[in-house]
């Protein structure tokens, strides 16, 4: 019998900044800096087993702010590049007995790293599902060698804003690439960052008028991604984006 994840809370702090809760572990995704003027999402302390770092930058690599849920103890950190950000710091780990983390070596623009250095994409896997944060990824396309490296993905968390990463129509054409149920958009102009060069989201929120019948504005910034791939799949549904909102 397989065993299927009971639920999977996805939580969103603005920006690539998640967490991802399930059996019992949290995972910090990219956690952001606080930069006074350019840069202003709240600072946050977060609780995590586990930090993921894509890259260096100081917008996806605050390990500072995350504190381990038992006192003493320090989290696991999984950095996708060496310290310095010049090479691959491939990472295949188990936590727990159902979650599985690799990473797979990507470029931060279209000329193999040679403006904005590496990228590394986390691939998140639990029995039933697989969840692909692309960080600042900025490559046009994805190689064969990089779709087999990630597999069939469920859940893909991709970056929309342009300018630091792929313009919008190349991730759109690499989330088709991948194919999955479901995309999150992230790393887009938000009230919290009018400073930087990135665009806004633009099909959110539904005040806008109604979205395309692909897209679900939600009003949270927590969801449980079981529950969603699940209503996603029955209706027979792919590539759906769902919008969630940046709560304080
Ligand atoms: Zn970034």
């Amino acid at each position: 019998m397989q065993i299927m994840i009971v639920s999977l809370m996805l939580t969103w702090y603005g920006h690539a900044t998640f967490t991802l809760a399930a059996d019992g572990a949290t995972v910090v995704i990219d956690p952001y800096t606080y930069k006074a003027g350019l840069f202003t999402y709240p600072t946050r302390r977060f609780t995590g087993d586990v930090v993921t770092i894509s890259h260096n930058h100081f917008d996806h690599s605050n390990l500072g702010a995350v504190r381990h849920p038992r006192p003493g103890q320090k989290p696991l950190v999984l950095r996708g590049l060496t310290a310095d950000g010049k090479r691959y710091h491939p990472i295949d780990q188990r936590v727990g007995k159902l979650l599985r983390i690799r990473s797979v070596n990507a470029y931060h623009d279209e000329v193999q790293g040679k403006k904005r250095g590496l990228d590394a994409i986390f691939v998140y896997e639990m029995p039933g599902l697989r969840i692909a944060h692309l960080g600042d990824l900025g490559q046009k396309r994805l190689s064969p060698e990089q779709l087999k490296a990630i597999g069939a993905v469920d859940v893909v968390l991709a970056p929309i804003g342009g300018y630091f990463t792929a313009p919008l129509a190349s991730i759109k054409a690499i989330v088709g690439q991948l194919d999955p149920w479901i995309v999150i958009p992230m790393h887009y102009k938000t009230t919290y960052t009018q400073k930087l060069p990135i665009s806004g989201q633009t099909t959110c929120p539904a005040t806008n008028g109604s979205p395309p019948p692909n897209v679900f504005c939600l009003t949270s910034s927590h969801i449980d991604l079981v529950a969603w791939t699940k209503r996603i799949r029955s209706a027979g549904k792919r590539q759906v984006w769902l919008y969630l909102t940046f709560v304080k």
